[in-house]
């Protein structure tokens, strides 16, 4: 900006033929850049017609690069902006394929829940999803003496896959929550950055009945009873003991079948809502069988896959609560739907390239601390035990990331 008051005063100064030659466009900034023909020497010199014999010489100062049009990953492109597009609301693909149109966030505080790990901003999801979490906490805290729901990662504004964590909540129909009762105040920033969920695991293969409490049980069978969730997972020892422990809810167990065994849900479970009816674009999963799936082989193999892992943990002295390290799969934003572009771009957003920093919200999000401890090793008797079984190989099982 600087240089172009100094090249207005040099045209001024020049005489008849030049400044007949320069339009007075100089204002924009093309022209400001090309104007330095006339520099610091004309004006040294004290005659712009000597300057301008010798510069042909100098060669003008390079202009800026221009901004690459390659784009980096759908990851980095989703976790950079930090509103909702502002369209009509939509899932838009799978859950672990997809984005959401016109998202809208649940406040951070409710009568009967608040949002935890706030920097994230990952408090958005479909109308729908916001509408059931406020039902599910209220009727939790009514009907199931809940005190109220601690809700972890929905989705980002504009949904999409994430710097870290999930494989999924990226359409707006996931939420995690805590299996943490709320605490009977509203929790500081600070509370909710560093305070951690509870594992409901005594052991790597069994929850502990005294943390893992009846309310608990009451709670997901509360989730799992409404129509539009179409799954709920949890850690395969916590679908072990609901399994075993359901009659505290009543005689129908039928909510069972939706409740499926997956890694990593021993601090939190997650929830997950079907299609809204006549939301076009949005892709179910296939439904649950109708089967409870507790005596299902299904289950035998989830147990047999947790000591295999539990083993190979202790044996590798994994620290349980170390971050996960592994390099992501890229995840180019042509993977997604293609209205995930317009999604990108709603509201005049400018998308982020290949030679931008990442911005604030994307490097807060990713550097914000998991919500719960990591699965605990096994004591060394306990390794013994498992090892002294002898139907237990060492490999590591293979972890479906289809989720
Ligand atoms: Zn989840």
């Amino acid at each position: 900006m600087g240089r172009l008051p100094l090249s207005l005063i040099v045209l001024l100064l020049w005489s008849g033929d030049a400044a007949a030659q320069t339009t007075l466009a100089p204002a924009t900034a093309e022209s400001a850049e090309t104007a330095p023909n006339v520099s610091a020497e004309a004006d040294a010199n004290g005659s712009a017609e000597t300057a301008a014999v010798e510069l042909p010489e100098r060669k003008p100062p390079k202009p800026p690069e221009p901004k690459s049009n390659k784009l980096p990953g759908a990851r980095e492109l989703f976790a950079s902006v930090p509103g909702a597009a502002p369209l009509a609301a939509r899932a838009i693909g799978f859950y672990s394929k997809g984005c959401l149109a016109g998202g809208v966030p649940l406040p951070l505080n409710g009568p009967d829940w608040q949002v935890m790990r706030t920097s994230r901003n990952r408090n958005w999801g479909s109308p729908q999803l916001v509408q059931f979490l406020e039902r599910l906490a209220s009727d939790a805290r009514a009907l199931d003496g809940w005190p109220g729901l601690l809700v972890g990662d929905m989705s980002q504004p504009r949904g999409g896959p994430m710097l870290t964590g999930h494989t999924s909540h990226q359409v707006g129909l996931d939420a995690d929550i805590w299996l943490t009762p709320m605490p009977d105040r509203i929790l500081t920033v600070e509370e909710r950055e560093n305070m951690d969920a509870a594992s409901m695991l005594k052991d790597p293969l069994h929850v502990d009945p005294e943390v893992f409490t009846d309310l608990q049980i009451k709670l997901i069978r509360r989730a799992a009873s409404y129509p539009q969730v179409a799954r709920i997972f949890v850690h395969p020892a916590i679908k072990k003991s609901l399994c075993e422990r359901a009659d505290v809810t009543g005689k129908d167990t039928s909510w069972l079948g939706k409740v499926r065994p997956w890694w990593n849900h021993h601090y939190h479970f997650h929830v997950r809502l079907a299609c809204p009816p006549g939301m076009d674009g949005c892709k179910d999963q296939p439904p649950v069988s109708g089967d409870s799936g507790c005596d299902s082989k299904e289950l035998d193999n989830w147990y047999s896959m947790l000591k295999k892992s539990a083993i190979w943990r202790t044996q590798q002295n994994i620290d349980p609560d170390a971050k996960p390290s592994g390099k992501k799969k890229a995840f180019p934003l042509t993977d997604l739907p293609s209205d995930c572009r317009t999604v990108l771009t709603a509201g005049g957003n400018e998308l982020l390239s290949v030679d931008d920093e990442l911005p604030p919200v994307a490097v807060k999000a990713a550097a914000s601390r998991e919500a719960g401890p990591g699965v605990p090793l096994l004591s060394k008797t306990e390794l013994q035990n498992l090892l002294n079984g002898g139907k237990i190989g060492i490999p590591l099982p293979v972890r479906n990331p289809t989720r």
